[in-house]
C-alpha cells in the first residue's frame, strides 16, 4: 500500500487562487546554470555565487560599488545626441535614440560622476552597455573628455568603466572623431602627473579598445570579459585558421602582456584604493607639476 494515497478526487484550484512565481525572482548562471535568488545574486554584486560567473552590470551598479555610500555628483546628466548625418536604418536615428532613452532610462551610453571612493576624490566614467550596445557617439565622447577635464580641474585620479561595442555606425565619421579627441585629453591628463586607471568589462571591443580603454596608467579588467578589436570570426576569415582557446577572454589577453592585472568584482573597491593610496601622494595632488622647460628654438 503507497504511503501517500490521495483522499479527494479531482480537486481543482481556481485560477485567481493560484500562486505564481514572481519574474526576476531567481537568476541563472548562463556558465555553471547555478540558480539563486535574485537578491542573494545582487548582493555578490551580481556574480555568480559558485563559479564567479561576472553578469554584465551598468554605470547604476558600478557607481553604487564604487562610491561611498553611493554618493556622487553626476556630471553632463542630459547631453543627448543630435542627428549630424540624417541617418535611417530600420528607423530614423533620433527616433532609436528617444526608443533607447524610454527604455533604458540613460541619456546615452556613458555617465560620468565624481565623489569619493574609501575617502579619496575621484572622477568616474562609466559607460552602459544597454544604451545600443554601449556605442560610442559623439555623447559619449564629448562626456569622457569633460569628465577627464573635470578631474584635471579638481586634480583627482580619472577612472574610465569601458563596456563597449565599438564606434556608433549612425554617427559614423563623428564616432571615429571621439577616439582621437578622447586620447587627446587623457595625453593632457598624463602631462599633469594625474593617474589614469582603466577597466575593461565584458566586453570591450572595437574603437573603444581602439582608443580610451587601453591607454590606461592600469589597464584593468573583470574576468572573463571579452577584450578585443576586431571579433573573433572576422580574424578567423582574415587570417584563414583557427583561433587558440580563450582567445581574446581578459584572462588571454593579460598572458599577452596588454594588461596589468584581472580583478574579482568583489575586490574592485578595496584593490582600487590600494592602487590609488599607493601612486597618490597628498602632495602631487596639492599643486599642478610644473611645466617642462620650453626648449628654445635653434637659431
Ligand atoms: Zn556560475
Amino acid at each position: 500500500m503507497p504511503w501517500f494515497k490521495r483522499a479527494e478526487k479531482g480537486i481543482h484550484t481556481p485560477t485567481e487562487q493560484k500562486k505564481e512565481t514572481p519574474d526576476g525572482l531567481w537568476y541563472k548562471c548562463p556558465d555553471c546554470k547555478t540558480v539563486t535568488s535574485m537578491a542573494e545574486h545582487r548582493k555578490n554584486l551580481s556574480t555568480c555565487v559558485k563559479c564567479d560567473f561576472h553578469d554584465r552590470i551598468g554605470s547604476k551598479e558600478y557607481f553604487a560599488i564604487l562610491f561611498d555610500d553611493n554618493k556622487f555628483t553626476e556630471l553632463d546628466e542630459n547631453l543627448t545626441s543630435g542627428d549630424p548625418l540624417n541617418f535611417v536604418d530600420s528607423k530614423p536615428y533620433p527616433q532609436r535614440i528617444a526608443a533607447t532613452q524610454k527604455a533604458t532610462g540613460l541619456k546615452d551610453a556613458v555617465r560620468s560622476a565624481y565623489g569619493k571612493i574609501n575617502g579619496q576624490n575621484i572622477t568616474i566614467a562609466c559607460m552602459d552597455f544597454a544604451f545600443i550596445g554601449g556605442s560610442m557617439g559623439s555623447v559619449v565622447g564629448e562626456k569622457i573628455a569633460r569628465a577627464i577635464d573635470h578631474a584635471r580641474k579638481t586634480r583627482t585620479p580619472f577612472m574610465m568603466i569601458s563596456k563597449s561595442g565599438g564606434a556608433r555606425m549612425m554617427e559614423a565619421g563623428f564616432s571615429l572623431m571621439q577616439m582621437a579627441k578622447t586620447s587627446a585629453k587623457l595625453a593632457l591628463l598624463s602631462e599633469e602627473g594625474l593617474p589614469y586607471v582603466s577597466l575593461l568589462t565584458d566586453p570591450t571591443t572595437g574603437g573603444v579598445t581602439a582608443s580610451y580603454a587601453m591607454l590606461g596608467d592600469f589597464n584593468i579588467a573583470e574576468p572573463g570579459a571579452l577584450i578585443g578589436f576586431a571579433g573573433p570570426r572576422v580574424i578567423k576569415e582574415t587570417i584563414g585558421k583557427d583561433l587558440p582557446k580563450g582567445f581574446q577572454s581578459a584572462e588571454f589577453v593579460l598572458e599577452h602582456g596588454f594588461l596589468d592585472f584581472i580583478v574579482d568584482r568583489k575586490q574592485l573597491k578595496q584593490k582600487l584604493t590600494d592602487l590609488l593610496s599607493m601612486i597618490v601622494s597628498e602632495e602631487a595632488f596639492a599643486k599642478p607639476k610644473a611645466k617642462a622647460t620650453k626648449v628654445s628654438k635653434a637659431s
